[in-house]
Protein backbone atom coordinates (compact mmCIF):
# COMPACT_ATOMS: atom_id res chain seq x y z
CA UNK A 1 0.00 0.00 0.00
CA UNK A 2 1.14 3.76 -1.02
CA UNK A 3 1.63 5.24 2.61
CA UNK A 4 -0.77 8.34 3.37
CA UNK A 5 1.12 11.69 3.10
CA UNK A 6 3.56 10.32 0.23
CA UNK A 7 4.29 11.00 -3.39
CA UNK A 8 3.98 9.96 -6.10
CA UNK A 9 0.79 8.47 -6.02
CA UNK A 10 -0.41 7.58 -9.63
CA UNK A 11 3.62 7.23 -10.68
CA UNK A 12 4.39 4.94 -7.73
CA UNK A 13 6.79 1.93 -8.99
CA UNK A 14 7.28 4.35 -12.14
CA UNK A 15 10.16 3.07 -13.67
CA UNK A 16 10.29 4.07 -17.33
CA UNK A 17 8.61 0.40 -18.37
CA UNK A 18 5.22 -0.24 -17.79
CA UNK A 19 4.31 -2.18 -15.04
CA UNK A 20 2.87 -5.64 -16.39
CA UNK A 21 -0.48 -7.24 -14.81
CA UNK A 22 1.19 -9.00 -11.93
CA UNK A 23 3.72 -6.42 -11.23
CA UNK A 24 0.81 -4.00 -10.76
CA UNK A 25 -1.26 -6.38 -8.56
CA UNK A 26 1.87 -7.14 -6.56
CA UNK A 27 2.51 -3.45 -6.24
CA UNK A 28 -1.19 -2.46 -4.93
CA UNK A 29 -2.01 -6.07 -3.22
CA UNK A 30 -4.07 -4.72 -0.17
CA UNK A 31 -7.12 -2.76 -0.45
CA UNK A 32 -8.25 -0.80 2.80
CA UNK A 33 -11.67 0.99 1.41
CA UNK A 34 -14.50 0.58 3.41
CA UNK A 35 -17.75 2.29 2.33
CA UNK A 36 -19.30 2.44 -1.17
CA UNK A 37 -17.33 2.77 -4.59
CA UNK A 38 -19.48 6.21 -4.90
CA UNK A 39 -19.74 6.77 -1.55
CA UNK A 40 -15.80 7.32 -1.26
CA UNK A 41 -15.81 8.94 -4.38
CA UNK A 42 -18.01 11.49 -3.09
CA UNK A 43 -16.24 12.09 0.25
CA UNK A 44 -12.72 12.06 -1.56
CA UNK A 45 -13.62 15.22 -3.58
CA UNK A 46 -12.10 14.36 -6.47
CA UNK A 47 -12.32 16.48 -9.47
CA UNK A 48 -11.68 15.51 -13.08
CA UNK A 49 -8.00 16.09 -14.02
CA UNK A 50 -8.68 16.70 -17.60
CA UNK A 51 -9.20 20.12 -17.18
CA UNK A 52 -12.53 21.14 -16.95
CA UNK A 53 -12.34 20.13 -12.63
CA UNK A 54 -15.70 18.88 -12.84
CA UNK A 55 -16.38 16.65 -9.52
CA UNK A 56 -15.95 12.98 -10.51
CA UNK A 57 -18.81 11.36 -8.16
CA UNK A 58 -21.49 13.89 -9.38
CA UNK A 59 -20.55 13.21 -12.88
CA UNK A 60 -20.98 9.01 -12.62
CA UNK A 61 -24.10 9.17 -10.77
CA UNK A 62 -25.55 11.88 -13.64
CA UNK A 63 -25.11 8.95 -15.66
CA UNK A 64 -25.62 6.18 -13.29
CA UNK A 65 -29.40 7.68 -13.00
CA UNK A 66 -29.98 7.31 -16.22
CA UNK A 67 -32.29 4.62 -17.21
CA UNK A 68 -30.66 2.64 -20.07
CA UNK A 69 -28.89 -1.04 -20.54
CA UNK A 70 -26.31 0.66 -23.11
CA UNK A 71 -24.11 2.70 -21.00
CA UNK A 72 -20.62 3.49 -21.72
CA UNK A 73 -17.38 3.90 -19.85
CA UNK A 74 -14.96 6.31 -21.92
CA UNK A 75 -11.15 7.06 -21.22
CA UNK A 76 -10.05 9.91 -22.93
CA UNK A 77 -6.39 9.29 -23.28
CA UNK A 78 -6.38 11.75 -26.42
CA UNK A 79 -3.71 14.18 -25.14
CA UNK A 80 -4.33 17.16 -27.74
CA UNK A 81 -2.73 19.95 -26.08
CA UNK A 82 0.87 19.49 -27.52
CA UNK A 83 2.71 20.76 -24.27
CA UNK A 84 1.03 18.01 -22.33
CA UNK A 85 3.04 14.56 -21.63
CA UNK A 86 0.90 13.82 -18.35
CA UNK A 87 -1.16 10.95 -20.45
CA UNK A 88 1.63 9.25 -22.20
CA UNK A 89 4.46 9.08 -19.08
CA UNK A 90 0.94 7.62 -16.83
CA UNK A 91 0.16 5.33 -19.40
CA UNK A 92 3.97 4.38 -19.79
CA UNK A 93 4.06 3.84 -15.94
CA UNK A 94 1.25 1.68 -15.13
CA UNK A 95 -1.91 1.45 -17.80
CA UNK A 96 -3.02 -1.28 -15.63
CA UNK A 97 -3.99 1.76 -12.75
CA UNK A 98 -6.06 3.80 -15.79
CA UNK A 99 -8.07 0.62 -16.61
CA UNK A 100 -8.52 0.14 -12.90
CA UNK A 101 -10.21 3.39 -12.68
CA UNK A 102 -11.99 3.06 -15.45
CA UNK A 103 -13.74 -0.50 -14.48
CA UNK A 104 -14.76 1.17 -10.76
CA UNK A 105 -16.35 3.85 -12.45
CA UNK A 106 -17.79 1.16 -15.16
CA UNK A 107 -19.37 -0.65 -11.98
CA UNK A 108 -20.54 2.52 -10.61
CA UNK A 109 -22.90 3.35 -13.48
CA UNK A 110 -23.55 -0.18 -14.83
CA UNK A 111 -21.78 -0.15 -18.07
CA UNK A 112 -20.31 -3.22 -20.05
CA UNK A 113 -18.38 -1.74 -22.00
CA UNK A 114 -15.23 0.61 -21.66
CA UNK A 115 -13.54 2.09 -24.61
CA UNK A 116 -10.16 3.43 -23.99
CA UNK A 117 -8.86 6.01 -26.61
CA UNK A 118 -5.53 7.24 -27.46
CA UNK A 119 -4.03 8.86 -30.55
CA UNK A 120 -2.96 6.60 -33.17
CA UNK A 121 -0.38 9.37 -33.53
CA UNK A 122 1.23 7.99 -30.31
CA UNK A 123 1.96 4.78 -30.79
CA UNK A 124 4.10 4.02 -27.71
CA UNK A 125 0.73 4.85 -25.64
CA UNK A 126 -1.37 2.87 -27.85
CA UNK A 127 0.96 -0.38 -27.52
CA UNK A 128 1.73 0.00 -23.65
CA UNK A 129 -2.38 -0.21 -23.71
CA UNK A 130 -2.78 -3.42 -26.41
CA UNK A 131 -0.55 -5.16 -24.07
CA UNK A 132 -2.40 -4.23 -20.97
CA UNK A 133 -5.47 -5.19 -22.30
CA UNK A 134 -4.61 -8.19 -23.82
CA UNK A 135 -2.87 -9.27 -20.25
CA UNK A 136 -6.41 -8.37 -18.38
CA UNK A 137 -8.57 -10.25 -21.25
CA UNK A 138 -6.15 -13.46 -20.97
CA UNK A 139 -6.50 -13.67 -17.13
CA UNK A 140 -10.73 -13.45 -17.04
CA UNK A 141 -13.29 -12.32 -19.71
CA UNK A 142 -15.44 -11.90 -16.91
CA UNK A 143 -16.10 -8.19 -16.41
CA UNK A 144 -16.66 -4.88 -18.80
CA UNK A 145 -15.24 -5.32 -22.24
CA UNK A 146 -12.32 -3.22 -22.55
CA UNK A 147 -12.31 -1.52 -26.51
CA UNK A 148 -9.32 0.44 -27.80
CA UNK A 149 -9.79 3.30 -30.31
CA UNK A 150 -7.60 5.59 -32.10
CA UNK A 151 -8.96 8.43 -33.18
CA UNK A 152 -6.27 11.11 -35.74
CA UNK A 153 -4.78 13.45 -33.41
CA UNK A 154 -6.11 16.92 -33.42
CA UNK A 155 -6.60 19.67 -30.68
CA UNK A 156 -10.15 19.35 -30.71
CA UNK A 157 -10.40 15.82 -31.15
CA UNK A 158 -9.83 15.39 -27.09
CA UNK A 159 -12.88 17.49 -26.29
CA UNK A 160 -15.10 14.74 -25.07
CA UNK A 161 -17.96 15.63 -26.67
CA UNK A 162 -16.04 15.00 -29.94
CA UNK A 163 -14.41 11.99 -28.61
CA UNK A 164 -18.04 10.63 -28.24
CA UNK A 165 -18.86 11.89 -31.79
CA UNK A 166 -16.04 10.02 -33.35
CA UNK A 167 -16.83 6.72 -31.18
CA UNK A 168 -20.55 7.23 -32.38
CA UNK A 169 -20.24 8.44 -35.90
CA UNK A 170 -16.31 8.39 -36.79
CA UNK A 171 -15.77 12.24 -36.89
CA UNK A 172 -14.13 14.96 -34.02
CA UNK A 173 -16.38 17.11 -34.33
CA UNK A 174 -17.16 19.07 -31.00
CA UNK A 175 -21.43 18.53 -30.20
CA UNK A 176 -23.02 21.83 -29.42
CA UNK A 177 -24.03 21.41 -25.78
CA UNK A 178 -25.94 24.68 -24.52
CA UNK A 179 -27.18 23.12 -20.70
CA UNK A 180 -23.86 21.55 -18.97
CA UNK A 181 -23.51 18.96 -17.88
CA UNK A 182 -25.25 17.89 -20.76
CA UNK A 183 -25.18 13.60 -21.50
CA UNK A 184 -23.21 12.65 -24.25
CA UNK A 185 -24.74 9.53 -26.34
CA UNK A 186 -23.30 6.77 -28.14
CA UNK A 187 -26.04 5.29 -30.03
CA UNK A 188 -29.04 5.98 -27.34
CA UNK A 189 -26.31 4.71 -24.96
CA UNK A 190 -25.62 7.56 -22.28
CA UNK A 191 -21.40 8.28 -21.47
CA UNK A 192 -19.35 8.81 -18.63
CA UNK A 193 -16.12 10.40 -20.41
CA UNK A 194 -13.08 10.76 -17.64
CA UNK A 195 -9.69 11.64 -18.45
CA UNK A 196 -6.99 9.20 -18.00
CA UNK A 197 -5.34 10.70 -15.02
CA UNK A 198 -8.43 10.78 -13.16
CA UNK A 199 -9.10 7.11 -13.98
CA UNK A 200 -6.29 6.21 -12.22
CA UNK A 201 -6.65 8.25 -9.16
CA UNK A 202 -10.37 6.51 -8.64
CA UNK A 203 -7.90 2.94 -9.36
CA UNK A 204 -6.51 4.38 -5.64
CA UNK A 205 -9.39 5.61 -4.19
CA UNK A 206 -11.22 2.55 -5.12
CA UNK A 207 -8.28 0.64 -3.32
CA UNK A 208 -7.52 2.98 -0.28
CA UNK A 209 -10.39 5.20 0.10
CA UNK A 210 -11.17 8.75 0.43
CA UNK A 211 -9.38 9.53 3.54
CA UNK A 212 -6.08 8.00 2.28
CA UNK A 213 -6.95 10.04 -1.45
CA UNK A 214 -7.75 13.33 1.28
CA UNK A 215 -4.14 13.20 3.44
CA UNK A 216 -2.34 15.42 0.69
CA UNK A 217 -3.30 18.64 -0.48
CA UNK A 218 -6.02 21.11 0.79
CA UNK A 219 -9.71 20.96 1.97
CA UNK A 220 -10.68 22.36 -1.12
CA UNK A 221 -8.46 21.04 -3.38
CA UNK A 222 -7.41 17.10 -1.94
CA UNK A 223 -5.10 14.68 -3.43
CA UNK A 224 -2.37 15.05 -5.84
CA UNK A 225 -1.81 15.72 -9.89
CA UNK A 226 0.34 15.40 -12.66
CA UNK A 227 1.84 18.31 -14.17
CA UNK A 228 3.63 18.45 -17.20
CA UNK A 229 6.20 21.18 -17.53
CA UNK A 230 7.70 22.39 -20.32
CA UNK A 231 9.45 25.64 -21.85
CA UNK A 232 12.28 27.41 -19.90
CA UNK A 233 13.19 24.29 -18.83
CA UNK A 234 16.24 21.62 -18.97
CA UNK A 235 14.00 19.05 -20.48
CA UNK A 236 10.15 18.72 -20.46
CA UNK A 237 9.25 16.94 -17.66
CA UNK A 238 6.01 15.25 -15.67
CA UNK A 239 6.22 15.56 -12.12
CA UNK A 240 3.54 14.14 -9.68
CA UNK A 241 2.49 17.31 -7.22
CA UNK A 242 -0.05 17.22 -4.00
CA UNK A 243 -2.47 20.20 -4.90
CA UNK A 244 -1.25 23.59 -3.16
CA UNK A 245 2.05 23.23 -3.89
CA UNK A 246 3.52 26.34 -4.20
CA UNK A 247 4.47 26.95 -7.84
CA UNK A 248 8.04 27.91 -7.61
CA UNK A 249 8.13 24.53 -5.36
CA UNK A 250 7.03 22.83 -8.47
CA UNK A 251 9.07 24.64 -11.37
CA UNK A 252 12.21 23.84 -8.88
CA UNK A 253 11.19 20.16 -8.42
CA UNK A 254 11.13 20.18 -12.64
CA UNK A 255 14.44 21.60 -12.98
CA UNK A 256 13.02 24.75 -14.39
CA UNK A 257 13.77 28.60 -14.25
CA UNK A 258 11.93 29.20 -10.67
CA UNK A 259 12.17 32.84 -11.60
CA UNK A 260 10.25 33.05 -14.65
CA UNK A 261 9.01 36.18 -16.34
CA UNK A 262 5.87 35.05 -16.62
CA UNK A 263 3.78 30.90 -16.98
CA UNK A 264 0.79 29.44 -18.84
CA UNK A 265 -1.25 27.66 -16.83
CA UNK A 266 -3.47 25.26 -18.03
CA UNK A 267 -2.40 24.77 -21.74
CA UNK A 268 -3.16 26.56 -24.69
CA UNK A 269 -6.52 28.04 -24.05
CA UNK A 270 -5.57 28.69 -20.40
CA UNK A 271 -3.71 31.52 -18.81
CA UNK A 272 -0.31 33.11 -18.56
CA UNK A 273 0.71 34.26 -15.15
CA UNK A 274 2.88 37.13 -13.88
CA UNK A 275 6.37 35.58 -12.70
CA UNK A 276 6.06 37.48 -9.48
CA UNK A 277 3.06 35.20 -8.45
CA UNK A 278 5.03 32.16 -8.19
CA UNK A 279 4.52 31.73 -4.72
CA UNK A 280 0.67 31.03 -5.25
CA UNK A 281 -0.54 27.60 -4.75
CA UNK A 282 -1.01 25.41 -7.17
CA UNK A 283 -4.30 24.38 -6.99
CA UNK A 284 -7.52 26.17 -8.64
CA UNK A 285 -9.63 27.18 -4.97
CA UNK A 286 -6.15 29.38 -4.52
CA UNK A 287 -5.60 30.10 -8.43
CA UNK A 288 -8.98 30.98 -9.30
CA UNK A 289 -9.14 34.37 -7.09
CA UNK A 290 -6.13 35.22 -9.12
CA UNK A 291 -7.53 34.75 -12.74
CA UNK A 292 -6.13 31.37 -12.99
CA UNK A 293 -7.09 27.82 -12.67
CA UNK A 294 -5.00 24.08 -13.17
CA UNK A 295 -6.30 23.47 -16.54
CA UNK A 296 -5.44 20.11 -17.63
CA UNK A 297 -2.03 20.35 -15.01
CA UNK A 298 0.06 22.47 -18.05
CA UNK A 299 2.88 24.75 -17.07
CA UNK A 300 4.91 26.51 -19.68
CA UNK A 301 8.01 28.54 -18.07
CA UNK A 302 8.91 31.64 -19.85
CA UNK A 303 12.23 33.25 -18.81
CA UNK A 304 12.93 36.70 -18.70
CA UNK A 305 14.43 37.19 -21.95
CA UNK A 306 11.49 35.88 -24.33
CA UNK A 307 8.55 37.78 -25.74
CA UNK A 308 5.31 36.97 -24.64
CA UNK A 309 3.07 38.51 -27.50
CA UNK A 310 5.73 36.33 -29.79
CA UNK A 311 4.94 33.32 -28.07
CA UNK A 312 1.17 34.34 -27.96
CA UNK A 313 1.21 35.28 -31.32
CA UNK A 314 2.46 31.25 -32.29
CA UNK A 315 0.11 29.58 -29.88
CA UNK A 316 -3.07 31.36 -31.54
CA UNK A 317 -1.78 30.72 -34.72
CA UNK A 318 -1.36 26.94 -33.95
CA UNK A 319 -4.93 26.96 -32.40
CA UNK A 320 -6.56 28.99 -35.28
CA UNK A 321 -5.30 26.09 -37.24
CA UNK A 322 -7.29 23.36 -34.79
CA UNK A 323 -10.51 24.85 -35.18
CA UNK A 324 -12.80 22.45 -36.63
CA UNK A 325 -13.97 25.38 -38.42
CA UNK A 326 -18.16 24.75 -38.46
CA UNK A 327 -18.51 28.06 -36.07
CA UNK A 328 -18.03 31.07 -37.66
CA UNK A 329 -16.40 33.23 -35.17
CA UNK A 330 -13.81 30.33 -34.17
CA UNK A 331 -13.43 29.48 -38.42
CA UNK A 332 -12.78 33.22 -39.02
CA UNK A 333 -12.18 34.87 -35.42
CA UNK A 334 -9.09 32.85 -34.69
CA UNK A 335 -6.95 33.23 -37.75
CA UNK A 336 -7.98 36.94 -37.71
CA UNK A 337 -6.81 37.43 -33.59
CA UNK A 338 -3.44 35.40 -35.11
CA UNK A 339 -2.87 37.86 -38.03
CA UNK A 340 -3.48 40.93 -35.16
CA UNK A 341 -1.01 40.12 -32.93
CA UNK A 342 1.47 38.76 -36.31
CA UNK A 343 1.19 42.79 -36.91
CA UNK A 344 1.81 44.12 -33.54
CA UNK A 345 5.34 41.52 -32.90
CA UNK A 346 6.06 42.96 -37.15
CA UNK A 347 5.97 46.21 -35.35
CA UNK A 348 3.89 47.17 -38.44
CA UNK A 349 2.53 50.56 -39.07
CA UNK A 350 -0.97 50.00 -38.09
CA UNK A 351 0.09 47.92 -35.09
CA UNK A 352 -2.11 50.56 -33.01
CA UNK A 353 -5.24 49.37 -34.97
CA UNK A 354 -4.54 45.78 -34.80
CA UNK A 355 -4.26 46.19 -31.41
CA UNK A 356 -7.34 47.93 -31.08
CA UNK A 357 -9.35 45.36 -32.98
CA UNK A 358 -7.74 42.66 -31.29
CA UNK A 359 -9.45 43.75 -28.09
CA UNK A 360 -12.64 44.37 -29.54
CA UNK A 361 -12.47 40.82 -31.46
CA UNK A 362 -11.86 38.83 -27.97
CA UNK A 363 -15.77 40.02 -27.23
CA UNK A 364 -16.92 39.27 -30.63
CA UNK A 365 -15.72 35.55 -30.61
CA UNK A 366 -16.01 34.85 -26.83
CA UNK A 367 -19.14 32.40 -26.05
CA UNK A 368 -20.00 31.59 -29.50
CA UNK A 369 -18.20 28.58 -30.10
CA UNK A 370 -20.06 24.94 -29.97
CA UNK A 371 -17.35 24.27 -27.93
CA UNK A 372 -14.68 26.36 -25.52
CA UNK A 373 -12.00 26.28 -28.11
CA UNK A 374 -12.27 29.60 -29.32
CA UNK A 375 -13.28 30.73 -25.91
CA UNK A 376 -9.84 29.50 -24.59
CA UNK A 377 -7.74 31.61 -27.26
CA UNK A 378 -9.75 34.72 -26.23
CA UNK A 379 -8.45 33.87 -22.48
CA UNK A 380 -4.89 33.13 -23.37
CA UNK A 381 -4.98 36.76 -25.79
CA UNK A 382 -6.53 38.75 -22.76
CA UNK A 383 -4.26 37.42 -20.41
CA UNK A 384 -1.48 38.15 -22.46
CA UNK A 385 -2.45 41.51 -22.54
CA UNK A 386 -2.18 42.24 -19.54
CA UNK A 387 0.58 40.30 -18.25
CA UNK A 388 2.64 41.35 -21.55
CA UNK A 389 1.54 45.08 -21.44
CA UNK A 390 5.07 46.06 -21.47
CA UNK A 391 6.45 44.27 -24.06
CA UNK A 392 3.39 45.58 -26.32
CA UNK A 393 3.76 48.76 -25.02
CA UNK A 394 7.78 48.55 -26.89
CA UNK A 395 5.78 46.68 -29.69
CA UNK A 396 3.64 49.96 -30.24
CA UNK A 397 6.43 52.26 -29.77
CA UNK A 398 8.76 50.41 -32.59
CA UNK A 399 10.96 49.33 -30.30
CA UNK A 400 13.34 46.31 -31.20
CA UNK A 401 12.17 42.65 -30.48
CA UNK A 402 14.85 40.62 -30.14
CA UNK A 403 12.38 37.41 -29.74
CA UNK A 404 10.22 38.06 -33.20
CA UNK A 405 13.54 37.53 -35.00
CA UNK A 406 14.86 34.83 -33.09
CA UNK A 407 14.47 30.52 -33.54
CA UNK A 408 14.32 30.24 -30.09
CA UNK A 409 10.48 29.57 -28.68
CA UNK A 410 9.39 28.11 -25.41
CA UNK A 411 5.58 27.15 -26.18
CA UNK A 412 5.71 24.05 -28.22
CA UNK A 413 3.67 23.99 -31.13
CA UNK A 414 4.55 21.29 -33.93
CA UNK A 415 5.91 22.44 -36.82
CA UNK A 416 4.81 23.81 -39.89
CA UNK A 417 4.44 21.20 -41.99
CA UNK A 418 2.73 19.28 -39.20
CA UNK A 419 0.41 22.40 -39.11
CA UNK A 420 -0.22 21.85 -42.71
CA UNK A 421 -0.59 18.36 -42.98
CA UNK A 422 -3.62 18.76 -40.26
CA UNK A 423 -5.67 21.59 -42.34
CA UNK A 424 -9.10 20.49 -41.54
CA UNK A 425 -10.45 19.90 -45.44
S1 LIG B 1 -16.00 26.43 -31.62
FE1 LIG B 1 -14.41 26.00 -33.14
S2 LIG B 1 -13.48 24.10 -32.53
FE2 LIG B 1 -15.41 24.29 -31.39
S3 LIG B 1 -16.90 23.25 -32.65
FE3 LIG B 1 -16.98 25.35 -33.31
S4 LIG B 1 -15.50 25.51 -35.01
FE4 LIG B 1 -15.12 23.58 -33.95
Amino acid sequence: MIAPNTLPRVLHEASGRPLTLAQHEEAFATSTRSGSLLDELEASGLTGRGGAAFPTARKAKLIRDQRSHNKFMVVNAMEGEPSSHKDRTLLGANPHLVLDGAEYLASVIGAKNIAVCVSRDNPAAVNHLKRAIHERERRSLRGPKFELHTPPWRYVAGEESALVHWLDDNESLPQYRPLRPHILRIGHGPVLVDNAETCAHVGLIGRYGAEWFRSVGTDANPGSTLVSVSGAVERPTVVEVALGTPLRSILEAAGADANPQAVLLGGYGGTWFDGARVDAPYANATLQPLGATIGAGIIVVLPQNACGVVETQRIAKWMANESARQCGPCAFGLPAIAEDLWHLTQNARDNQAACQRLIERCGVIEGRGACRHPDGVVRLVRTALEVFASDIENHLRGAHCAASRSAQHYAAVPSLEREEELVWE
